[in-house]
């Protein structure tokens, strides 16, 4: 017998990749002789599969540190890893390509074409990744079977519900079969019933190999997270398990 001690036994994982890594983010926005620190030092790391639930008083940060993982915006300083990767170091072009394989964005105002049937928008990302119209078509059909829409895909948005609409959005996020879905205040537009199917939604597309991190100022919703991240002058307050909050940081 020559196995060392070291090799016997199940030896425990090494730490996974994360999907999402901050360090000392910052974002600042100049306005006049005023400086606003918006994301203000940030140290983020967030696994794949992990559900995150941010919160915070409005004008805590939360949309300017949402846009810079998504890579919609770049911060003043700090350091961000997507996968891996160094996004704050890629070109245009490259970021592009990163934001459109990677990221899935779902708005709280929906962001879609009025006049593109619900299958057009949804088959978008995948016209801007390049892919032949018949796959692309299947794709989208899928990604809105998964979302509870196969009998409205011929649908315009101005005949859909909320609730569809967002349904919508959130194929349309998911059909590029993206590392990390945001969302920001994904149930802000939706009156409470329809909020809770779309978390509901959420919750079932979730995946070991996606992140989901979502801005709500509902706490009800963010409770249902696992882990929960709460901003107050674009620092992180609290990060953990929401049962573990104080709740003057949940109802400040
Ligand atoms: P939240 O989403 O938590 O409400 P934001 O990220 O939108 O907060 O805003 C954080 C801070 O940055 C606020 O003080 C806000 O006024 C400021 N801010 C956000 N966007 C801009 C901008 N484009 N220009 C100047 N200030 C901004
Ligand atoms: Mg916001």
């Amino acid at each position: 017998m020559s196995k060392s001690a070291k090799s016997s036994g199940p030896s425990p994982d090494p730490d996974p990749l994360p999907s999402v890594q901050l360090s000392e983010l910052t974002r600042l926005y100049h306005l006049g002789d005023e400086t606003v620190r918006a994301v203000d030092g940030v140290d983020l790391t967030i696994h794949y599969g992990e559900h995150v639930a941010v919160v915070g008083p409005s004008g805590s940060g939360k949309s300017s540190l949402l846009q810079i993982l998504g890579c919609l915006d770049t911060p003043s300083s700090g350091s961000y890893l997507l996968d891996g990767e160094p996004v704050l170091d890629l070109s245009e072009s490259r970021l592009a390509e990163v934001r459109n394989a990677k990221i899935g964005f779902v708005f709280q105002g929906f962001h879609l074409l009025p006049r593109a049937t619900a299958q057009r928008n949804v088959e978008l990302p995948l016209v801007y990744a390049g892919m032949g119209a018949d796959e692309r078509r299947q794709r989208a059909q899928s990604a809105l079977a998964s979302v509870g829409l196969a009998d409205r895909m011929n649908h315009r948005p101005g005949e859909l519900s909320g609730g569809q609409r967002q349904r919508v959005a959130i194929a349309r996020a998911l059909v590029t079969n993206p590392a990390i879905l945001l969302a920001d205040e994904p149930t802000g537009n939706l009156d409470t019933h329809t909020g809770a199917e779309i978390m509901d939604l959420f919750d079932e597309l979730r995946s070991p190999e996606r992140t989901l991190i979502m801005v709500t100022h509902d706490l009800a919703l963010a409770r249902r997270a696992r882990r929960l991240v709460a901003l107050r002058d674009g620092r992180i307050e609290f990060d953990g398990a929401p049962r573990d909050c104080p709740n003057e940081v949940l109802h400040a």
